[in-house]
């Protein structure tokens, strides 16, 4: 993402990533600003309280020291209203006298805890001393190079810190002078040992340094800064020192490495640290001692206080940090919620019209609905209208049928009746005359003309007892090819008579049906005799009788050569009473028994149109 937006700017980068990175820009800027100004104010503060805590802690040792000065700076001016010094003074050159001042500077030096008392006379030459039995006893030598003699032969109280010439050990010295009716006759000295007061204060984690007005570090908790300076001493000053010979093989080179920073009424000073290298910086507090010339420095290390800043910086910038984190987040997620309120509001509008236009389309729907369905009990109405009308009108046409039937069937039962009848009636009449002429002969023929006839009409009389008979004879395994004997047994002399080829297959031979023997005998002489009389009149007849067995069913065709069945008799010639035949040849009753027959036994008789003549076919379930 930064990459991105550092090699080509905000292009490529969406929104919220734009906005991101501004945000974090922005985070930046005021974090930095933030920081600089929590380091400010922390480093300000911290100096502050640095500083008060270190003029605290000054202003204890001051008064620790000034302790220590005062316990003992009055101890001179005492010591020279003692008659014994005087005296002394007075007289230097007996012994007695200097020997009893000696021991009585001794007990004094003893009773006070002071390194040293002696007595010097105005040339600064000491003529009596507590130390006069050490090895080094300071009776006979001269300090009159030492400005602590100077100022006291001023008439005032000498002071001085230095380093003992004679004992090498550091001490500060006192000194009054010793007077006589106000002249004086010379001056009492006292040395005290101040190492007890860096002790003293030597184990504590502050650095203190007592300077002399020159800048020399004579009193220290550290050990290495002592002898040293705070600042770079000039020349003349290294001199004087020399000449006083205060320091004796001091080196006297400064503490820090680089000049004091001034820093907020402070000095900061670049120490360099314990083991050379390591530079410290430390802050410097300063106070002075007027009656004792000094200044009282304390040294505090600045890293705590640079610790303390960051610290306070690394706090700050985590706290910013986490707020802005947490910021972010809470932006994050408020437009995660604006985002999903938004959504959610798009959503109920959605479903809020997909709803509304369902229900428009309800109510439509609805609408076409409740039309379509008065429309379809209108329609059911006229339906059931139409129904109770076609119900009557078909009663009326079976009614008109059934007259129409009975009409036809009345006419063709006289037709077929009346003819036999008047021929019987004529036979009759020329029987009675033949046997009324004696001519028996004549009489017996027609005699058997009527038998004959009467044997038509019986027959007739047969055909329509059959039509009437709705089923009948039981319906059993049927061997195929006794049924055919049986019908060409019944047809053979007709057959015969007219000549006609026969051909017979019935593949295989010993195929059964379920039927009855005498119906289908019955189908199978109806269908023969219709074949036979179609052939009438031409020359080659030929009729083939086809039984094949087909799976579980068994075809039956009966097939002839003569004219076929017209187009317009297609519909009819399975009607009752439909004939083409001439009047006695045929009722028009064979098909429509036939069929009727053949439906009993599950099957049906359909016409098979070839361009040579009719076929008529059937199947039957097959036994065998
Ligand atoms: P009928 O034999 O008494 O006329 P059918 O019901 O047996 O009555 O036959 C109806 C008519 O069907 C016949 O008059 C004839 O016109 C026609 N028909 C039946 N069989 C044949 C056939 N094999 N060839 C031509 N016409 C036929």
């Amino acid at each position: 993402m930064l990459k991105s937006f550092i090699c080509h700017g905000f292009q490529g980068v969406s929104t919220s990533q734009r906005k991101l990175i501004i945000s974090l820009l922005f985070f930046f800027i005021l974090l930095a600003l933030v920081l600089n100004a929590v380091a400010i104010l922390s480093y300000r503060s911290g100096l502050a309280e640095l500083k008060a805590q270190g003029n605290n802690r000054l202003e204890l040792y001051i008064n620790y020291l000034q302790g220590v000065l005062e316990k003992y700076e009055s101890l001179p001016e005492l010591l020279a209203i003692d008659n014994n010094l005087v005296r002394a003074l007075l007289n230097p050159l007996e012994p007695t006298r200097i020997e009893t001042l000696n021991k009585y500077l001794e007990t004094i030096n003893t009773v006070s805890d002071t390194l040293d008392t002696y007595l010097m006379n105005t040339d600064g030459l000491t003529i009596a001393a507590s130390n006069w039995q050490e090895k080094h006893p300071f009776v006979g030598r001269n300090f009159s190079y030492r400005p602590y003699f100077k100022e006291a032969m001023a008439g005032k109280l000498g002071r001085y810190f230095a380093i003992g010439t004679t004992s090498s050990k550091r001490g500060y010295y006192f000194a009054y002078p010793v007077r006589k009716d106000n002249e004086i006759l010379g001056a009492v000295a006292i040395k005290i040992n101040i190492d007890s007061v860096e002790q003293k204060w030597s184990h504590r984690d502050e650095n203190f340094v007592v300077s002399d007005p020159e800048g020399v570090v004579f009193i220290t908790t550290k050990p290495e800064w002592r002898y040293k300076t705070l600042k770079p001493l000039g020349k003349d000053v290294l001199q004087r020192i020399e000449e006083s010979r205060r320091y004796p093989e001091a080196t006297l080179t400064p503490i820090a490495a680089a000049p004091a920073i001034p820093g907020d009424g402070l000095q900061i000073l670049q120490v360099a640290g314990e083991s050379g290298t390591d530079e410290k910086r430390m802050v410097v507090l300063s106070q002075h001692m007027p009656q004792a010339g000094w200044d009282v420095h304390i040294l505090m290390d600045i890293e705590v206080l640079v610790k303390k800043v960051v610290t306070m910086c690394f706090v700050v910038a985590s706290g910013m940090t986490v707020a802005y984190v947490l910021g972010l987040l809470l932006i994050q997620r408020r437009h995660r919620l604006a985002e999903l309120n938004r959504v959610e509001e798009e959503s109920r509008k959605m479903l809020q019209e997909a709803n509304e236009l369902l229900e428009s389309r309800v109510l439509n729907r609805t609408q076409q609905l409740t039309e379509a369905n008065q429309q379809l009990r209108k329609e059911i109405l006229e339906r059931q209208e139409t129904e109770i009308k076609l119900k009557r009108t078909r009663k009326e046409l079976i009614h008109a049928a059934k007259l129409a039937v009975l009409g036809q069937m009345s006419a063709g039962i006289n037709h077929e009746l009346n003819q036999p009848l008047a021929a019987i009636r004529s036979y009759t009449d020329n029987g009675r005359l033949f046997l009324q002429k004696g001519r028996h002969e004549d009489a017996l023929w027609n005699l058997e003309q009527i038998s004959e006839l009467t044997e038509r009409m019986a027959q007739i009389g047969a055909q329509l007892k059959l039509f009437a008979r709705k089923s009948g004879g039981q319906v059993v395994a049927v061997p195929l090819h006794g049924v055919v004997d049986g019908a060409l047994e019944i047809l053979r002399p007709s057959l015969n008579k007219a000549e006609i080829e026969l051909a017979i297959n019935i593949t295989p031979a010993d195929l059964e049906v379920k039927a009855n023997h005498v119906m289908l005998q019955q189908v199978l002489v109806n269908l023969l005799s219709n074949a036979m009389h179609a052939m009438e009149g031409q020359d080659a007849k030929k009729i083939v009788l086809d039984c094949r067995g087909e799976n579980d069913r068994v075809i039956i065709a009966v097939q002839d050569n003569g004219p076929g069945i017209p187009e317009e008799n297609l519909q009819n010639i399975f009607e009752p009473f439909f004939t083409t035949k001439k009047s006695g040849q045929g009722l028009g009753l064979g098909l429509t028994i036939s069929d009727r027959i053949i439906r009993d036994f599950g099957g049906q008789i359909a016409l098979v149109q070839s361009e040579n003549g009719a076929q008529f076919e059937f199947s039957l379930e097959r036994i065998h």
